[in-house]
């Protein structure tokens, strides 16, 4: 600026002129520097006046602005707070908040989730509703609202309209892992087999599923299908889903053990045997002991036992071996079975730690009460299984609630596919694990899970794989507690002379047992 200044200050000096005005009877002369000087002061001075006069004219506007702005900031917080007393439960403040963040905010969408949010907090469901469905209107809220609108519908039990919102808010963002599983999920439920398949394939292409994860799905949606057509009695269908599903992902033992069962019954028990005989390799589990043992109904004990051991192979013999734990269990099982008490007592003492599991001293009672009839060994392994270590079982990953049987979504929190054959680590409670739906503990608003969650779809919808012969089962035939095949004792087995010790096993303590208050308790639970 200062150097276009001088610049021109010495241009005018290098050319110098004058300037004269005539105006209105006054004349002006004078040079051109002081000419252009004045000229250029006239326009900044008007350009001070201007702005002044613009400033003293918006004033009342930014006085509305700044409040505006301080109201749009009280709504954020309102917000805030709302969601925050949503968070913590608290009724009466959130639609307190919600209402002023209402109030404040000229922008409804914004506060819509709050108001829905809150008036659900109060328990009511109906404008709850009211506010989800406003959200549908908004693009951007869109998703939102029928997550709401669909956990909703979960909770009155309402699959048919659950469906259509889990449909809309999957066509919305396939790529949502809650809106993905919720929809398979109650595809499956509704018996929608083609369009769960098509939803898999979908996924499959859209590769948001991981490898492992789409084969388990495909094989639990054939199981299924399987044991939807058992149901209805056509055991060959039945038969060709469970096989399928036990290819699609041989390492999913209910499927291995549905289809073993279906062929056994139907006379084919070579492929039966081969069916668990591949199973075993990849997951060596109790319940495949159990189809296998009910395999060969007019066989031998002994023949049983012969067969057991050709399965297991090196197994038996490789403490490091996954198969080594139930490879053993099941040999003292066939052996129990086969009255062969020397290797019975073999398999089982090298399965026995200082600390034995409550199946392993549920089969020592067995076989002792077996070989020398009921008597005080017996009896000692019974009290011992009371507290004895708790055996595996199927856990669910997301909520930690063991249960007796598998199923495809978990009987406490409806997670689907989260059951997992591990360790139960205690506090598993055969019993109280195979009912009690609590959705009342999901119910909540803020509860991100899949929309709180699909209150009762597989479980409820499609009749667990066992559902039948869950609950007699956990004593005498099957090695753990479940496996259909254990329904059907073996003939000649050690289980029908021994009615005293196989009576009692399904309770931890028999009842003719003297146990002081303290050895009870229920800790073996
Ligand atoms: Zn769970």
């Amino acid at each position: 600026m200062l150097a276009v200044i001088g610049a021109a200050a010495a241009w005018f000096a290098e050319y110098p002129g004058n300037v004269s005005v005539d105006w209105s009877g006054w004349r002006i002369n004078t040079s051109i520097g002081a000419a252009v000087f004045a000229l250029a002061l006239l326009i900044v001075v008007s350009a001070m006046l201007y702005r002044a006069w613009a400033w003293v004219r918006g004033g009342p506007k930014r006085t509305a602005a700044a409040r505006q702005n301080s109201r749009r900031q009280q709504g954020y917080r309102a917000l805030t707070q709302g969601m925050v007393a949503v968070a913590a439960g608290d009724a009466t403040e959130a639609m307190l908040l919600a209402q002023a963040a209402e109030a404040l905010l000229e922008d409804p969408p914004l506060t819509l989730l709050l108001s829905a949010q809150s008036a659900q907090l109060q328990g009511d469901e109906g404008a709850a509703e009211k506010y989800f469905r406003a959200m549908l209107g908004n693009p951007e809220l869109e998703f939102l609202g029928l997550r709401g609108l669909l956990s909703q519908s979960l909770r009155a039990d309402d699959n048919a309209a659950a469906l259509e919102f889990a449909r809309r808010a999957y066509a919305l963002k396939p790529q949502t892992e809650w809106a993905q599983t919720t929809l398979f999920e109650l595809q499956m439920a509704s018996g929608n087999w083609k369009r769960a398949e098509a939803l898999l394939q979908d996924m499959g292409r859209q590769s948001t599923l991981a490898a492992g994860q789409a084969e388990k799905r495909r094989a639990i949606l054939l199981y299924e299908q399987a044991q939807a057509a058992k149901t209805d009695g056509d055991a060959r269908r039945a038969s060709r889903l469970a096989m399928k599903a036990h290819t699609t992902a041989p390492n999913f033992v209910p499927a291995a053990v549905l289809a073993a069962e279906l062929f056994a019954a139907a006379g084919k028990q070579r492929k039966a045997a081969g069916v668990v005989a591949t199973a075993w390799k990849v997951a060596p589990h109790p319940d495949l002991v159990g189809a296998f043992r009910g395999m060969w109904p007019n066989e031998t004990p002994d023949k049983r036992l012969e067969r057991f051991a050709q399965l297991v192979g090196d197994d038996a013999a490789n403490e490091d071996s996954s198969g080594f734990m139930e490879s053993k269990f099941g040999l003292a099982r066939f052996a129990v079975d086969a009255r062969d008490w020397a290797a019975a007592r073999g398999h089982l003492a090298a399965i026995t730690s200082d600390h034995p599991s409550a199946r392993v001293c549920r089969l020592w009672a067995e076989l002792e009460d077996a070989e020398h009839g009921p008597g005080l060994a017996a009896r000692d392994w019974l009290m011992k299984a009371a507290v004895g270590a708790s055996d595996p079982g199927w856990v669910c990953g997301e909520c930690g609630e063991g249960s007796t049987e598998w199923s495809a979504s978990c009987s406490h929190c409806q997670t689907f596919d989260s059951l997992s054959w591990r360790a139960t680590g205690g506090g598993f409670d055969n019993r109280a694990t195979s009912g009690g739906l609590d959705n009342r503990a999901r119910s909540g608003p803020v509860d991100n899970r899949a929309a709180g969650g699909p209150a009762t779809l597989m479980t409820l919808a499609a009749p667990g794989p066992n559902s039948e012969s869950a609950s007699a089962e956990i004593s005498e035939d099957s090695p753990v507690p479940s496996g259909p095949s254990g329904a059907d004792p073996a003939p000649g087995s050690a289980a029908a002379s021994a009615p005293s010790v196989a009576q009692s096993l399904d309770t931890p303590v028999p009842p003719d047992v003297p146990v002081s208050d303290s050895g009870s308790g229920g800790s073996g639970d």
